[in-house]
């Protein structure tokens, strides 16, 4: 064995006896766990909800915090104005935003909007709404773009003023359109110092309009974001912009936060 050849297979071995102590941490450690390990818990079952048609709402999957389906009526809502009939709520224009009366961190989000068939889409005019995570910090822009031009960063999909949608799928007025969400609540430090930024990923009508985007700051019109320091929880809100956009099928799955393996 060349001298070369022992060194390799020494420097082999120290790692190999570093993983094996590795190894034996995990198993002491309650958080973490082996490869493949068997006793790992299971996941959960859940029954799927069933997938929107385009012109029929679907329905929320078995575990879901369901905030608006067909008999859900207005309870999970702050703004009682808001009309609703056969699942669907409306804008009522001129009455303010509504706001989910529960709280949500980290979080999965459908919802699913229709702007009327007969209105008109005139850049930010006529079909604008937006879904807003943490009291109204973080907006994913509702607007009616197909057909309809606006600034990017404005138009469905975008987080507004930030990321412009990957692509535009949107579905053309009077047809349901449907976002899932997966929104990351920002972290902070004691301090107010910025630990981790707000993201989203957005699927628009099953199609990946912004992946794992990161928030520049909350979310501002006509101004760069900053973040300033706030709760991990907070409400979704959905915006009154004066245009009686359509909902439907909205329900919300907090997400865990995941702990490493190893
Ligand atoms: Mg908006």
């Amino acid at each position: 064995m060349s001298p070369r050849t022992s060194r390799v297979l020494a420097v082999i071995g120290i790692f190999a006896i570093a993983a094996g102590l590795g190894a034996a941490a995990m198993q002491d450690d309650g958080r973490t766990w082996k490869v493949h390990a068997k006793d790992r818990p299971q996941p959960d079952m859940v029954e799927p909800g069933r997938a929107s048609t385009g012109e029929r709402p679907g329905t929320a999957p078995s575990d879901a915090i369901v905030l608006l389906s067909e008999g859900s009526g207005l309870d999970a809502w702050s703004n009682g104005k808001w009309t609703f009939a056969d699942g669907v709520m409306q804008v009522k224009p001129g009455t303010g935003d509504t706001l989910t009366k529960a709280s949500f961190g980290d979080c999965q989000l459908h919802i699913e909007w229709m702007i009327p068939a007969d209105r008109e889409c005139n850049g930010q005019a006529g079909c604008n709404s937006g879904v807003f995570f943490q009291d109204g910090k973080y907006e994913v822009q509702i607007l009616g773009s197909n057909p309809n031009q606006t600034y990017p960063d404005g138009q469905a999909g975008s987080m507004y003023g930030q990321y412009p949608p990957l692509v535009n799928p949107c579905r053309p007025n009077g047809q349901w359109n449907a976002y899932d969400i997966i929104f990351t609540a920002p972290r902070f430090a004691e301090d107010g110092s910025l630990l981790a930024p707000a993201t989203a990923t957005v699927f628009f009508n099953g199609v990946v309009v912004q992946n794992h985007s990161e928030f520049m700051g909350l979310t501002s019109h006509g101004s760069k974001a900053k973040y300033s320091k706030h709760d991990t929880e907070g409400r979704i809100k959905l915006q009154d912009h004066g245009d009686p956009i359509n909902f439907a099928n909205i329900w919300v799955r907090p997400l865990p936060e995941r702990e490493r393996a190893w």
